[in-house]
């Protein structure tokens, strides 16, 4: 979320992206909300058996990522809860497999969630097969928006609003047989989940949205004052705008670069990004910062110490 901000904030006036990243930035903190009713709503979930839950699950298998936003590990099956929160009349076509929505007479198509939670099922069947392959994996799609009305009810996708979703989950629950697992299988499966998700690198920005890091505007920016181009002044920066001193400011320009543009630094990105000319003077900042270093020569890169 933070790099969307920077990602807006840097680029170029003008940019043909920039109502496109806002319109993204909208849709992932209506995400982060509905997610968050979700998790609330859970709190209220009772079951005859141990259970427990994770939000925001981020895991890895090989080069299959997924971002899972609820999972309900039970004693009896793991249920998989995607939220979307989506205002507005909603229609489920399960002829076409279609899924719109129809906001003051203009309908929206949007991708189907149903095969999301699907790929995410599949995903939680194979991340358990060596941990506990007995366990049955389950789930359904949670509508968080307030105002948001199903019109067209989807008859086989398990798709539900908020409202009826703990007894939703209890009904998997209660359908899910009599298979019960002991808390220490639980705990394995816990351990496991902690483990492996850690490992989730979003790609940078520029890469995702395939916009040309030449639409990215360079220069530190200023603390005080926000103003991108600071100029370094012996050991500190300098802003012209505001006249504050900061020594420290080219880390954020660096955190903003592996955000937006690329994963690694090199010398001479380092100087074209902060604007600076002396090699010597950017290859000590490099060095005195917490990252790792790879290589040597002009080659040499730096890249996020991912282990704080
Ligand atoms: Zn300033």
């Amino acid at each position: 979320m933070s790099g969307h901000f920077a990602l807006l904030n840097r680029l170029r006036d003008g940019s043909g992206m920039f109502d496109f990243i806002s319109e993204e930035i909208r849709k992932i903190e209506a995400g982060v909300r509905g997610e968050d009713r979700l998790v609330d709503r859970l709190n209220e979930l009772r079951l005859s058996g141990e259970f427990r839950f994770f939000s925001d699950v981020c895991l890895e298998l090989g080069d299959w990522k997924v971002q899972i936003d609820c999972l309900v590990v039970t004693d009896r099956c793991c249920i998989v809860l995607e939220s979307k929160n989506i205002s507005g009349r909603l229609y489920f076509n399960e002829e076409l497999d279609e899924f719109y929505k129809e906001e003051n007479g203009v309908e929206t198509p949007i991708s189907n969630p149903y095969f999301q939670l699907m790929r995410h099922i599949r995903f939680m069947k194979e991340f358990l097969r060596t941990t506990l392959p007995q366990i049955k994996v389950t789930g359904a799609v949670i509508m968080t928006a307030k105002s948001c009305r199903i019109m067209q009810k989807p008859t086989h996708y398990p798709i539900f609003k908020l409202e009826s979703m703990i007894e939703r989950v209890t009904q998997m629950y209660n359908s899910a047989g009599e298979t019960s697992f002991s808390d220490e299988e639980l705990d394995v499966v816990e351990k496991f989940l902690l483990e492996g998700r850690s490992a989730f690198v979003y790609p940078p920005l520029c890469e995702h949205y395939r916009i040309s890091p030449g639409e990215i505007r360079p220069g530190v920016e200023c603390p005080g004052c926000g103003v991108l181009g600071m100029r370094r002044v012996y050991t500190t920066w300098n802003c012209r705008a505001c006249g504050k001193n900061d020594r420290y400011a080219h880390i954020s320009a660096v955190r903003d670069y592996f955000w937006i543009i690329d994963k690694k630094i090199t010398n001479k990105e380092f100087r074209r990004f902060c604007m600076i000319d002396s090699k010597y003077a950017a290859s000590r900042m490099l060095n005195s910062m917490d990252l790792i270093a790879h290589g040597s020569g002009p080659s040499r890169y730096f890249k996020e110490n991912k282990k704080k």
